[in-house]
């Protein structure tokens, strides 16, 4: 506490901030008033970062002064905005998940800016629905007898028991109430949709009879599978399979939901993800499968149901079909992932998500070689070096699959790791890269190759800040 106080002292007082040269410059084209106001919030905000242990040292002048005028300069910019993702995660939730394929982008691009036959019937010249667009390429993929598309996975569970379970009981193992993040946990889920949650077995063990000594006649609704997507249950383990639990809900004449998380529709075992496959689930016996669409399917945010059509009929029709329902934009780039899935050796090439997984390691290495050629070409005061680090998947999936992964390590410049990396994240383009072992660490896969100068010239606008700093 006391180092934190001393810290404190150390922060450059607004009065000596306000003679500073470059502000004194800059009021004349902003009121002084929105500077000083600038100037109380950059501050108030490096106090409370200090207060709470998030930052180890103060800033000088010269980085106070670049925050103060970026404040008041990006009060004029978007909020939502390009980034570079140096961290490895590939679908990292806090940076958007997964990347569009060309082919979606292109696909959103043209619904965006003109009409389009969201909800019309061309050949009839009448009204059509917008779930006829998806749902003949994702039955053509999966294998499914249909499939519809809203907002989210969470909304797909929520939609699916309502209107499959509402006022009854779902069998659920007590080792699958899973927490995805945010507020959404299963049992909450089912409570806001009208069902009531029916747990058996243990965290640990659950055992099919477990299922059927569960069941009441008129009481039960379905049985539900959860996929642990964000964790593993690892030793004395036991759980009923899907092939299992799809024989005893046709025996009970009940239908098994199965919310499996990522929508994996290739085989990527060869990579260490150890997923179940949309196709799988299907033919285990599911009656009907639930997975995101910016997971490692690698499309759009979406919720996707797919399995027995009497069933997606039925959500069809629910009136929180409307209150879910996804855009037109979503569509176009939910159809166009899809129709990269009719090649999957295409797929696994076009698809970012698919390709950032399944980059051969020599030319993650070659990017790392390119990497530094750069930086040190743009700014030649840092030590840039090579070295190998581990990626992962993220957004839930996959959680004990690492990636070896190739990335750039750079120190020096009269920079502490941890102010450096902040710099990075200042940049025009900002850059979000880990700090390890005091130096900046910056994983090439998910580092587009057009993106390489953009980190470059990162690095030179916080090599240009110590400078200033200096003079
Ligand atoms: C990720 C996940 C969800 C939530 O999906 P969103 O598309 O993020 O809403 C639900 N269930 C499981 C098992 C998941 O892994």
């Amino acid at each position: 506490m006391e180092n934190r106080q001393s810290i404190l002292r150390e922060i450059p007082k607004i009065d000596e901030l306000l003679l500073d040269e470059q502000l004194i410059f800059f009021m004349e084209s902003t009121p002084r008033a929105v500077i000083v106001n600038a100037a109380r919030e950059i501050t108030e905000r490096v106090r409370t970062e200090i207060l709470v242990g998030n930052r180890k040292e103060a800033p000088d002048r010269q980085e106070m002064v670049s925050d103060i005028r970026a404040l008041v300069e990006g009060k004029k910019k978007h909020s939502l905005r390009h980034l570079v993702n140096a961290s490895g995660v590939i679908l990292h939730t806090n940076l958007g998940r997964a990347n569009l394929c060309q082919e979606a982008v292109k696909g959103v691009l043209e619904v965006a800016d003109s009409y389009s036959n969201l909800e019309y019937d061309i050949a009839k010249g009448a009204r059509g629905s917008r779930h006829d667009h998806v749902g003949e390429i994702i039955s053509r993929i999966t294998g499914a007898e249909a499939a519809m598309v809203v907002n989210n996975n969470a909304a797909a569970t929520m939609l699916c028991l309502s209107a499959m379970a509402c006022g009854k009981e779902v069998i659920v193992s007590r080792g699958e109430l899973v927490e995805i993040g945010g507020s959404f946990r299963i049992p909450d889920i089912m409570e806001q949709s009208g069902a009531h949650l029916k747990e058996v077995g243990t965290t640990n063990k659950t055992k099919l009879s477990d299922y059927r000594n569960a069941f009441a006649l008129e009481l039960t609704g379905a049985l539900m599978k959860v996929h642990t997507s964000n964790y593993r249950i690892v030793g004395f383990t036991q759980e009923a399979s899907l092939t299992e639990l799809a024989g005893l809900a046709a025996q009970l004449s009940l239908p098994l939901i199965y919310d499996m998380g990522s929508g994996l529709m290739v085989d990527l075992s060869r990579y260490g993800v150890d997923e179940p496959s949309v196709g799988a689930a299907l033919r285990d016996g599911a009656d009907v499968v639930l997975f995101s669409g910016d997971k490692l399917l690698g499309g759009p945010q979406a919720g996707i149901l797919i399995g027995k059509k009497e069933y997606i009929d039925r959500m069809k029709r629910h009136p929180l079909a409307r209150a879910f329902r996804v855009d037109k934009m979503t569509l176009a780039a939910l159809e166009a992932t899809f129709f990269e899935y009719l090649d999957t050796e295409g797929a696994k090439k076009n698809i970012p998500v698919l390709s950032m997984i399944t980059v051969p390691e020599a030319e993650l290495k070659a990017r790392a070689g390119r990497l530094k050629e750069k930086i040190l070409e743009k700014a030649p005061a840092f030590t840039v070096e090579t070295s190998e680090c581990t990626d992962q998947i993220g957004g839930g999936s996959a959680p004990t699959t690492r990636l070896s992964g190739q990335a750039v390590l750079v120190s020096g410049g009269g920079f502490s790791a941890e102010r450096l990396e902040r710099l990075l994240r200042k940049a025009e383009i900002p850059v979000i890269a880990r700090v390890a072992h005091d130096k900046v660490l910056l994983s090439v896969r998910t580092i587009r190759e057009h993106e390489l100068d953009l980190v470059a010239r990162a690095f030179a606008c916080a090599a240009s800040q110590a400078e200033t700093a200096k003079g």
